[in-house]
């Protein structure tokens, strides 16, 4: 399969009101401009470094790409984070957030934001406790942060279908629209479990290299 074709498949499968982030993290570049060719304009990065080194001269030739960061982030690497992506999906903590409002300030941008949530409470998974995410949320909307949404990587031994399940309750309870949620393997189910954004690298790219 080609990767327009992949794309076409997707993009058929979870319909046209989901948003599709082309997880381009670790692929050749000939591999990315296929998909940008095939018309996919929104990607996924988890890595500033990288993305900082693949996409500014894309979006010269390319200005209408939407770039999130989708990987944990950390405060020294969230000015270039601001001043490259769009969007960032990995909000989980205070100083995260305090580093990202004065980079907002200083480079006068403004980002969309998603909280990340540990569904699975899983130690060495980033996210914040489901019962933290009240204060974060609060904190991040004080600091001027436009979140607009909640972000989830479910447990890789658990049926995806609960955390998902879990990621939309909490995301009504805080009156939160956006859920990122569903990868390659689990897209179809977090599309029927209410994602509005699905992340998906390698059934449009093939394996990683
Ligand atoms: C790599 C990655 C993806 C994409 O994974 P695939 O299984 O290749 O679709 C999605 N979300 C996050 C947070 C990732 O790091």
């Amino acid at each position: 399969m080609s990767i327009s074709n992949n794309l076409k498949t997707i993009r058929n499968d979870i319909g046209p009101a989901t948003q599709l982030v082309a997880v381009s993290k670790q692929q050749p570049m000939e591999r990315v401009e296929k998909a940008l060719a095939a018309g996919q304009r929104i990607f996924g990065e988890n890595r500033v470094q990288e993305a900082a080194e693949k996409w500014p001269p894309l979006r010269e030739a390319y200005p209408d790409i939407e770039l999130h960061m989708i990987g944990p982030l950390q405060s020294n690497k969230a000015a270039d984070a601001v001043a490259l992506f769009d969007v960032i999906q990995t909000l989980d903590r205070k100083k995260i957030i305090d580093s990202c409002a004065e980079a907002q300030n200083h480079q006068s941008r403004t980002l969309s934001y998603y909280i990340q949530v540990n569904t699975g409470q899983e130690a060495q998974k980033s996210g914040v406790e489901p019962d933290n995410l009240g204060d974060i949320l609060k904190y991040a909307q004080s600091a001027g942060l436009n979140a607009i949404g909640l972000m989830c990587i479910p447990p890789i031994d658990e049926a995806p279908g609960l955390h998902f399940a879990l990621l939309r309750k909490l995301a009504v309870k805080h009156g939160l629209h956006h859920l990122s949620m569903g990868m390659s393997s689990d897209y179809k189910t977090a599309v029927k479990f209410g994602a509005t954004s699905v992340r998906i690298g390698s059934a449009i790219f093939g394996a990683r290299i």
